[in-house]
């Protein structure tokens, strides 16, 4: 009984996280990437133990990718911020900085995710950069077109997209 007590309260903490802990958003994670696996690259990525580093649950990605979000310590989360990539697997990956805005994978808007979509559009095959089908953003010439405020310049969820500062 007072273990379990005691547990309940690790983990509420841990939930809520401490003062001064920040998150990153990593992307791009192979599909094969394991938590461990991340906690051990960042680690030595900055040089700090892995007990440091807490890796939340992995996420479907584009691309059938993983992503991640990752809470360090502020320092380290930003000069990790500031390393841009890192090397995970075989893979690449971009570290941004946590922005709290929810995107549907299914139909690219924001305030809501996959398993909540109740649109009728479903565009997780498309295109990320033009919208278009047949391709994948790595592989695509074209124009960048967002469908979410049907302008070029910019693809579906990018930071510049008027939509998605509607949603910040
Ligand atoms: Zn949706
Ligand atoms: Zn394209
Ligand atoms: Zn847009």
């Amino acid at each position: 009984m007072i273990i379990n007590n005691q547990r309940d309260t690790i983990n509420c903490r841990t939930t809520l996280g401490r003062d001064g802990d920040k998150t990153v958003t990593i992307k791009d994670l192979d599909s094969v990437s394991t938590k461990e696996e991340i906690e051990k690259a960042i680690a030595h990525l900055l040089g700090i133990k892995e007990e440091e580093v807490t890796v939340g649950p992995l996420r479907p990605y584009f691309g059938g990718n993983q992503a991640t979000t990752v809470r360090l310590k502020a320092n380290h989360a930003v000069e990790l911020v500031n390393k841009g990539t890192v090397r995970i697997g075989l893979n690449q990956c971009p570290i941004n900085e946590f922005v709290k805005v929810l995107q549907c994978f299914r139909c690219l808007k924001y305030g809501h995710r996959r398993d909540e979509c109740k649109e009728g559009t479903d565009r997780s095959a498309e295109c990320l950069r033009c919208s278009g089908n047949g391709h994948k953003a790595k592989e695509c010439e074209r124009t960048e077109h967002c469908v979410l405020c049907q302008k070029d310049g910019h693809r579906a969820g990018a930071g510049k997209c008027p939509e998605f500062r509607k949603a910040l």
